[in-house]
């Protein structure tokens, strides 16, 4: 099973992701016609392999001040070798992979936050990456919540957006990139969005519903 988890900075996705980790391992889960159990395999984009985390340097650092369509196809590099070496991999083991990001930050943060032509992110995943996930979890948060949750990550990225060319105005940027999370849910069904607004334990009940559903 290949499960993703995603969301704006601040949303809460991070601990969540560790949380249903833990609570898999808790089941024991068993391989279909075997009595070995189901590895729990948490990871994330960017950065989930050895050069991944070197697409993830690249990435966030503001050092580069990368153009925003290299940003775009290192993030399409960082997902392919990421599909080879771990989702596939690990999936056809019959383990349980949970993964932190996934496509949906692509669309949200470079397509509608960027506002970079869909049809390049289109087709390179249409032609690079095989294994969609089982099922997609989209926690959203209201931009105030997030930015009171993530006040000092994000600070540093509104340096880092108001610093490059294309970035003046930062609220608005996560204000499009939530639209973008929305947009995404909006138009694939086996994506669900969880209301991150509430408490954890309450996020985390959600989510443990929808994953259970696909066990
Ligand atoms: O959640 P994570 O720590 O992996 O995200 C790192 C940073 O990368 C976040 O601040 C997010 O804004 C940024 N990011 C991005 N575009 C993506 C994925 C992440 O700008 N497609």
């Amino acid at each position: 099973l290949f499960i993703t988890i995603d969301g704006i900075d601040g949303c809460g996705k991070s601990s969540q992701v560790r949380k249903l980790a833990a609570d898999l391992k808790e089941k024991a889960l068993k391989k279909p016609d075997s009595a070995e159990q189901r590895e729990i395999i948490l990871t994330k984009e960017p950065g989930g392999t050895k050069a991944g985390k070197i697409f993830r340097d690249l990435l966030i650092s503001s050092e580069y001040d990368l153009d925003p369509i290299t940003e775009l196809l290192l993030y399409c590099a960082d997902r392919r070798e990421h599909q080879n070496k771990v989702v596939i991999p690990e999936t056809e083991r019959e383990n349980i992979v949970i993964c932190d990001r996934f496509i949906m930050s692509t669309y949200a943060y470079q397509i509608f936050g960027r506002r970079l032509d869909s049809g390049i992110l289109e087709y390179l995943t249409a032609r690079t990456i095989n294994r969609m996930p089982d099922l997609s979890i989209i926690i959203d948060v209201d931009i105030d919540t997030a930015v009171a949750r993530a006040r000092k990550r994000l600070e540093r990225d509104f340096r880092m957006h108001q610093e490059g060319k294309f970035e003046q105005m930062p609220g608005q940027f996560f204000e499009r990139v939530r639209e973008g999370f929305l947009w995404y849910a909006d138009n694939h069904k086996d994506t669900v969005i969880i209301d991150g607004n509430r408490s954890f334990n309450d996020v985390n009940k959600d989510i443990m519903r929808q994953v259970d559903k696909i066990l």
